[in-house]
């Protein structure tokens, strides 16, 4: 069965066999690398970019507050302590979950992907589809603290109070569009061998 594809040259666009491993393209001898070689090592080399930009995500201030020459500057974690001291416990839960909760819980689904595709792990190939479009849902409620951070700098632009994003939301905001890329590259015809 295997013998019988065909895959194309990415260089010359000569189809060639695909003999499943090692191949070179017949007419001008680059080699080939299958597509779900490329969009495997792609969807990893993202996946560690974002787990490696959720560190300054969470370490460096997220919010910096200026109240009468008073700088404030408060993390993702820091941030929701104050809203939970202040009473405002759903905002608190929601910032919680969306920015604390659901980056770990999208590094955890597709690194099982991941593996269970490398390693062909027979679990059902609709249990991975409908872990995929988990994925691929909450992928934009992770950005809710941006969007919070956003919409704060600008109501509040015209008090006495400044407040200005700190290196930590571009950190996280880099962080979510890194975990996108990872799941978008991540091909879902890689689910289906
Ligand atoms: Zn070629």
């Amino acid at each position: 069965m295997k013998n019988n594809k065909l895959i194309r040259c990415p260089i010359c666009e000569a189809v060639n066999q695909d003999s499943g491993k090692a191949i070179i393209c017949r007419r001008c001898e680059e080699h080939i690398y299958p597509e779900k070689t490329v969009s495997y090592n792609r969807a990893i080399a993202f996946l560690v970019t974002a787990m490696i930009l959720y560190l300054p995500a969470n370490l460096y201030p997220i919010l910096i507050t200026k109240q009468l020459g008073v700088v404030h500057e408060s993390t993702i974690l820091g941030g929701i302590m104050l809203l939970w001291q202040s009473g405002s416990y759903p905002v608190a839960i929601i910032i919680l979950v969306a920015s604390v909760f659901v980056p770990i819980l999208k590094f955890i689904f597709i690194i099982y992907l991941l593996i269970s595709t490398k390693y062909n792990i027979k679990s059902s190939n609709m249990d991975k589809h409908k872990l995929f479009y988990i994925t691929e849902a909450i992928g934009s409620w992770s950005m809710i603290d941006v969007f919070v951070v956003t919409i704060l700098s600008v109501l509040i632009h015209f008090t006495a109070v400044k407040i200005i994003p700190g290196a930590g939301a571009t950190a996280f905001a880099l962080m979510v569009f890194f975990t996108m890329l990872s799941a978008h590259a991540f091909d879902t015809r890689l689910l289906k061998k």
